[in-house]
């Protein structure tokens, strides 16, 4: 399913967290805006308050009040003792209220969006009202004062309230007359209602540029991924040889890449070597095969004499015993590699190893007139003796059969840093250089025309490096074409 791909993901979760954030940047965005409104609107009517008392009538005092004498007029200490409370009677309050509120009426009467007010009476009776102000304002209810005795000058409020689209503040006056002050609250809705539409539009503008922006940048982080998946689905498909084009090798991604693609190299060179290892195997078993059915055949043909039986016969052995030696190499080999053959942890010393191979393989030399020099100084290693013996054994064999006739084989054994070490040098033909790395290969040998002779497998040296391999030690050969080859053997000490 495509919406259950990583892209899908990466986009679902991204546009949920950027509507969310969005959501609340918008919704914090028109609470402050619509408080900011509401708080100017609530000042414009405080000041309608504020102006309709201190704004002073054009002259003279309230008409029901008869000019007194105020406190500029007297000494110093006078007006400090009058101006107060006192001075002011709460009709005088409502008298120059209702015179200023009449003024500011008059003045802004004309105004579409103008304030407007209405006066109660302590009995609810409407006492004044402007002319622009609603058919029906519901008294507001009385606020108490506080119980001083002692009578307020001041009003009590003013506190505020929402009709319908109406805003309206209201104070309650001593002798519990009540002003309110309203106004349409239209343009602020107006306000608000263009504010969010702002909000939704330039929110939905940066949802689908933050979508696609995340579209992008999700394509591209996925593109290497897929890149990977479709060369992984082409090696699995069989042909190893592609590999994955990592345009930035040093992101995460391109490492990864780097990493799968020496994985698919070496698993193409492992995959190569094995093709190579079973058509040589079955190569080596197909010619002793051969050998035994030909001969079998060629003597079935006809009637034979004893003599005619018995030598078919001894070739057929020869050709057997040349297949199980092959069969028991190749599953030596092949238990090695699975780490089944389990190796003994044994103390071997290297040169009674040597001296005990030494013993088996001296008729070989013999044959050929080879000379043994052997140097053999205590080498002690933990490891399978049996095995160990096997590498001895197998060096031996080589620097016999690959010296020249009246050879010489020096075998020297002595511990270095921390290691035993076993050496064996010939006086043989030697090793090409552009052969040596590869004569610990299986079956690899260097001349190719003595396959099958003299009981040679070519499995010898890997099996001797597998095996060391196995004792955590190393093998390596060195050789000069004319002179001879020498081989080391490390194995590390006890
Ligand atoms: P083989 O059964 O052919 O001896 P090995 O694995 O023992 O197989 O050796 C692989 C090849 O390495 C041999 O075929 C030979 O060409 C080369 N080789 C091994 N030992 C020597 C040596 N002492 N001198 C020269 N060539 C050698």
């Amino acid at each position: 399913m495509i919406f259950n791909s990583i892209r899908w993901r990466i986009q679902v979760w991204h546009g949920v967290i950027l509507l969310v954030v969005l959501t609340g940047f918008g919704l914090t965005a028109y609470k402050v805006v619509r408080e900011n409104l509401m708080r100017g609107l609530d000042k414009e009517l405080e000041q309608r308050f504020a102006l309709a008392f201190f704004r002073p009538p054009p002259s003279g005092p309230p008409p029901d009040e008869p000019k007194r004498k105020g406190p500029e007029d007297g000494p110093p200490e006078n007006r400090r003792r009058d101006h107060g409370e006192n001075r002011m009677t709460p009709a005088l309050f409502r008298a120059r209220f209702l015179e200023g509120l009449e003024r500011i009426s008059a003045n802004e009467g004309a105004q579409t969006n103008a304030f407007y007010y209405v006066f109660w009476e302590a009995d609810s009776s409407v006492a004044a009202k402007s002319t622009n102000a609603p058919a029906a304002v519901p008294m507001p209810t009385l606020q108490a004062f506080p119980e001083s005795g002692k009578p307020v000058p001041g009003p009590r409020g003013p506190s505020f309230r929402t009709r319908e689209n109406l805003r309206e503040a209201y104070a309650t006056f001593p002798g519990e007359s009540i002003l309110l002050v309203g106004r349409s609250m239209a343009p602020e809705l107006a306000a608000m209602r263009h504010v969010a539409l702002w909000l939704f539009a330039a929110g939905t503008a940066i949802l689908a540029l933050g979508l696609a922006g995340g579209w992008w940048l999700a394509t591209r982080a996925i593109t290497p991924v897929e890149a990977i998946s479709a060369t992984a689905l082409k090696i699995a498909g069989g042909d190893l040889s592609h590999r994955i084009n990592a345009a930035d090798a040093e992101s995460e991604l391109g490492r990864l890449a780097g990493v799968l693609n020496s994985t698919f190299a070496r698993l193409e060179a492992a995959f190569a070597h094995q093709v190579r290892f079973t058509s040589d195997a079955s190569h080596e078993l197909r010619t002793p095969l051969s050998v035994m059915l030909s001969q079998t055949q060629m003597v079935l043909s006809r009637e034979r004499s004893p003599a005619e039986y018995r030598q078919a016969l001894e070739v057929c052995q020869r050709a057997a015993q040349r297949m199980r030696k092959l069969t028991e190499s190749l599953l030596v080999l092949a238990r090695l590699d699975a780490g089944q053959e389990t190796m003994k942890r044994e103390r071997v010393d290297l040169s009674k190893a040597v001296h005990e191979s030494l013993e088996l393989v001296r008729p070989l030399g013999g044959e050929r007139g080879i000379e043994f020099h052997a140097e053999l100084g205590p080498a002690q290693c933990q490891g399978d003796p049996e095995r160990i013996a096997q590498v001895v054994t197998n060096l031996l064999a080589n620097a016999i059969q690959y010296n020249k006739e009246h050879g010489k084989v020096a075998i020297t054994t002595f511990a270095e840093n921390h290691s035993a070490v076993l050496r064996v040098a010939d006086t043989g033909e030697g090793v090409p250089a552009a052969d040596i790395p590869h004569i610990f290969e299986r079956f690899y040998r260097v001349d190719k025309s003595r396959t099958g002779t003299q009981g040679r497998t070519g499995l010898g040296l890997a099996i001797s490096k597998a095996i060391v391999d196995a004792h955590s030690g190393t093998i390596e050969a060195t050789s000069e074409p004319g002179v001879g080859s020498t081989f080391t053997v490390r194995l590390p000490a006890v």
